[in-house]
């Protein structure tokens, strides 16, 4: 239902508007993250807000929840099968494929924030529509890389005011001496207790063996702490290349856990797996991960490119800062507030307003004909540094009383020095 009986439209379930003052931090946090993105080489990139299904069905997999359980998937009126995006690493791989980045320096390293939207049951901290802010770095297989990308998300985390754990893992690669030669073994084991797993479970064995590790089954959860590890199993270029990628972040002092339970269920991905979690995000604790795709580029019918990347939730990065405390910060785009004490003043306000504007100085006024105490309320409101107060005796004098709201101090000074005052650090 989008709306009651007789109330009036509501958004849709799992969605969320975003109002000031939390859309003004939403902004800043965006720009922060991508800042630091930039300063490490990442430049921003848009892809589209639909692709063909194939994308994600190949991109993201076939066996996973998000391509058989929470595509917003259509078809067009010429009867093309697109998809809402769910995720962003398969459309930039598939952008870099198109405009053909990687004939130019490896790797591509790219950064993106935007929209992604699943199907997937409401609750706190999910939503069905809800903005990752990402890395890729795609086109080399360097450990360093590795550690770059993973230090640059806890980075965006820690500057985001996110107090966050790092979990680390490698799943190898797809050879009988690597990840296979384990799904064997780890098959073999989940087959002997088959009866013990939650259906859904069971049904993925055969299909998707890793998956299980991730089941919130609390059967299957039981079963899957004393199953065989990947951690024992992987080859020596895949091991050599997880100590490369450890010892490289112990150099830097990123702190991390190793989780050898923490998976990505799919063929193309591989080597390093990572996942942030937050002590305050309840159940969806999870704000934010990544991993290798050596195999992603190929599986999109491109060329062999070894990437990797992170995905960090923004809507859980504010739920955390939230529940520790974080209020939005009030707006300080405009800085100085005009407080019109009649209809000439107004006038004259709104002329200096957009003086100051045109100056490059946040400039707002009254248009409500409230009264003075109210006009300062709304100054405040706003976050002006400063009022800027005209009335009949300004008007005469070619004045204007400007008021220091932080230091409460104030003075009349020419009209023609209002853009100098109010620009300047708060000495008249
Ligand atoms: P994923 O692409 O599933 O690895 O997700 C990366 C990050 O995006 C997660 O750690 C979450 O912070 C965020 N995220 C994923 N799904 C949702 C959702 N439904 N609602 C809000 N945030 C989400």
């Amino acid at each position: 239902m989008t709306r009651g009986d007789d109330g009036p439209l509501r958004a849709p379930r799992g969605t969320q508007d975003l109002l000031p003052p939390a859309s003004w931090e939403w902004q800043r946090l965006v720009r922060d993250a991508l800042d630091d993105c930039a300063r490490a080489g990442y430049l921003p990139v848009e892809t589209p807000l639909f692709e063909h299904t194939e994308v994600f069905a190949r991109g993201v997999g076939e066996d996973t929840d998000v391509v058989t359980k929470q595509m917003y998937t259509f078809a067009d009126r010429a009867g093309r099968s697109l998809t809402l995006r769910p995720e962003g690493t398969a459309p930039v791989v598939r952008a870099v494929i198109e405009g053909g980045l990687e004939r130019g320096a490896l790797p591509v390293k790219l950064a993106y924030c935007g929209a992604m939207l699943r199907q997937e049951r409401p609750q706190k901290g999910r939503f069905r529509q809800f903005s990752q802010i990402g890395v890729e770095a795609i086109g080399t297989e360097d450990p360093l890389v590795d550690a770059e990308v993973v230090e640059l998300g806890a980075r965006v985390l820690a500057n985001a005011g996110v107090d966050a754990t790092l979990l680390l893992n490698s799943i190898g690669h797809l050879a009988e001496s690597c990840r296979l030669g384990y799904l064997s073994v780890l098959r073999a084991f989940l087959q002997e207790r088959s009866d013990e797993l939650a259906p859904d479970d069971r049904a993925r064995v055969a299909t998707n063996p890793l998956r299980t590790f991730d089941s919130k089954d609390p059967a299957t959860i039981a079963v899957m702490t004393s199953a065989p590890l990947l951690t024992g199993h992987l080859c020596d270029e895949c091991r050599a290349h997880f100590d490369a990628v450890t010892g490289a972040l112990d150099a830097l002092g990123v702190a991390y856990s190793l989780e050898p339970r923490l998976v990505r269920g799919l063929d193309y991905y591989t080597r390093t797996a990572f996942e942030f979690v937050s002590g305050r995000l309840g159940a969806q604790n999870a704000v934010g991960g990544g991993g290798r795709y050596d195999g992603l580029a190929e599986a999109l019918g491109g060329p062999r490119l070894p990437g990797i990347g992170f995905a960090l939730g923004l809507d859980r990065i504010v739920v955390a800062r939230r529940e520790g405390g974080v209020e939005p910060p009030p707006p300080d785009a405009v800085r100085a507030f005009f407080v019109a004490l009649d209809d000439d003043a107004r006038a004259a306000a709104f002329r200096m307003a957009v003086r100051l504007r045109r100056a490059g100085v946040g400039a707002d006024l009254d248009f409500a004909g409230r009264s003075m105490k109210g006009q300062l309320k709304s100054a405040a409101r706003a976050g002006a540094r400063w009022a800027v107060i005209l009335g009949r005796r300004e008007l005469d004098d070619g004045t204007a009383t400007v008021k220091d709201l932080v230091t409460g101090e104030q003075s009349t000074v020419p009209a023609d020095d209002v853009v100098r005052v109010v620009a300047g650090d708060g000495s008249p």
